[in-house]
């Protein structure tokens, strides 16, 4: 090895003044070499490895809250559970305002024509769908393994998670038809919403989370908006009472059929 750790840079590293690339190299430098390695631990102060070592157990013991976790134990969740649920990588602000964009587009394109106020009612009753897709399951989780392994039911999370992206992605959809100028189309995607996301919690009795909300998102968006371009806009028939009838008539026998299921009534108790 040619090149060594100059002692000015040494002192200066040690103080913590030397950053980013630089300080990365003298790191890789030290890992390598034993000379360096010895003098800088010689140089580096009790006061400084002390203050170092005592806010790594600070961070480890006492881990900021992510403003989920923070509401979530402000309503009265426990902890434990608010943990689990926060980390849902659809409450993650960026998944948030991926779905608001496309909420204030739809907001926008309803004010334009007949078309874009269907393509506000096809969007904004499925976008709490994707959010809870995007709240459990192996390929999107980080947390998933761990979960897994924990001693927690798995379903009880998928309920706990599931609502708390509703509540979020719903607050957004009905913020952003706050801007929707016909209070008709305004009000009329709430009730098909609602259909779509007991019938995904009906699902995952067979599929898992990602597969039932994308699929029931899906099936109910793709056809619609494939009439939409075709011949223009359904918003009449969406909107129609004929339809609000039967998402209601879905909403009532999805949540009687989960309601009914032993599993997923011992994991809506608040001490499985
Ligand atoms: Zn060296």
């Amino acid at each position: 090895m040619t090149w060594h750790v100059p002692e000015p840079l040494v002192a200066a590293y040690v103080d913590g003044a030397v950053q980013g690339a630089r300080a990365a190299s003298i790191e890789a430098h030290i890992l390598a070499c034993a000379d360096c390695r010895a003098r800088v631990n010689s140089a580096v102060s009790v006061d400084r490895l002390t203050s170092i070592w005592s806010s790594v157990l600070d961070d480890a013991e006492n881990p900021r809250q992510s403003w989920a976790e923070w509401l979530l134990t402000r309503a009265g969740v426990p902890e434990a559970d608010a943990r689990l649920v926060a980390a849902a990588p659809s409450l993650h602000l960026s998944w948030l305002a991926s779905l608001a964009a496309v909420l204030l587009f739809a907001a926008w394109a309803s004010n334009t024509s007949d078309r874009g106020a269907a393509l506000f009612l096809i969007l904004a009753p499925v976008i709490p769908v994707l959010a809870v897709a995007g709240a459990y399951g192996p390929r999107i989780d980080p947390t998933y393994e761990v979960s897994v392994a924990s001693p927690y039911p798995t379903l009880r999370l998928v309920l706990l998670r599931s609502a708390s992206v509703v509540a979020a992605s719903g607050a957004l959809a009905l913020a952003a038809s706050a801007l929707v100028p016909d209070g008709e189309i305004a009000a009329a995607w709430l009730l098909p919403s609602l259909a779509l996301i007991t019938l995904t919690l009906l699902l995952t009795r067979w599929l898992a989370l990602p597969v039932a909300a994308f699929g029931v998102a899906a099936a109910y968006a793709v056809p619609l908006l494939a009439i939409t371009l075709d011949h223009g806009g359904v918003s009449t028939a969406l909107t129609s009472a004929a339809l609000q009838w039967s998402a209601a008539a879905v909403v009532v026998v999805a949540l009687a059929l989960l309601t009914a299921d032993p599993h997923m009534r011992a994991a809506m108790r608040r001490n499985p």
